[in-house]
């Protein structure tokens, strides 16, 4: 029997990937195992529930799972429906093109090269970019994988999300994508739960000062993230649980 299920990414590199025979790996999957520990449940007895961008409220309120991570940005839409713990990270909305583009330089660049650009649907930056360009240039997809396959194919020139998402997707590239420009919003990320639930809240808030604590926050990053970021993050200060 499953003590706890975990809803998250399995299409993220870095973040929440599953390699073949089903094992997920990244800095998610990590933090989820973590907070297992600190109820007493063992890796193996979490269950792990694929959580698109656009399902994870559903999941939670519905009780499908227990909490969610999964590159999940706090906001106050968000927190109409679902409560968060955290932030863990902080991370920012960037570009990824293929690596041979020099014509796109930053988000102010889309509209003038009326590129193509792919998101997800129910994701902050598939909502932040329609400011820089018109409805027809945006493709939305449920997952980052299938974004990442059109701009290989070329049936995309864009793909927007966070940094640290793209770098997943840039490194097991062959060279073939890279970042441009800087990153343009700020991305907190949360555990989301369900909405009201403060007990849990402050209980996976103090697990993760202690995994900070107990160096196990650092070496969760260094074995994922950590292995194409430069700097290992400190622990965000958290919102309060409400
Ligand atoms: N952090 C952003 C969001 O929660 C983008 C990454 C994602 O879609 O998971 O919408």
């Amino acid at each position: 029997a499953h003590a706890i299920r975990i809803g998250t990414k399995f299409d993220q590199p870095l973040f929440g990937q599953q390699a073949l025979g089903g094992k997920l790996t990244g800095f998610d999957t990590e933090i989820g195992r973590t907070i297992a520990g600190a109820l007493g449940i063992s890796p193996d007895q979490v269950q792990w529930v694929e959580a698109p961008s656009a399902q994870r409220e559903e999941l939670i309120k519905q009780g499908k799972v227990d909490l969610v991570v999964a590159t999940y940005t706090i906001n106050d839409k968000r927190r109409q429906q679902v409560s968060f713990a955290g932030p863990y990270y902080v991370a920012g909305q960037s570009l990824m093109v293929k690596s041979g583009n020099n014509t796109i330089t930053g988000p102010d660049s889309l509209r003038p090269t009326k590129a193509r650009v792919c998101s997800v649907q129910g994701s902050t930056p598939a909502e932040n970019i329609r400011k820089y360009i018109d409805p027809d240039q945006l493709t939305v997809f449920d997952v980052y994988s299938k974004c990442a396959d059109a701009l290989r194919t070329g049936q995309v020139d864009v793909v927007t999300t966070d940094n640290v998402v793209l770098l997943g997707f840039v490194a097991s590239s062959n060279g073939g994508f890279k970042l441009v420009g800087n990153t343009f919003t700020r991305e907190p990320y949360g555990i989301g739960i369900r909405k009201g639930d403060i007990a849990f809240c402050t209980f996976i808030n103090n697990a993760l000062t202690q995994a900070a604590r107990s160096g196990v926050y650092a070496n969760a990053w260094k074995t994922t993230a950590g292995k194409v970021t430069t700097q290992t993050p400190e622990l965000p200060a958290f919102d309060t649980c409400s």
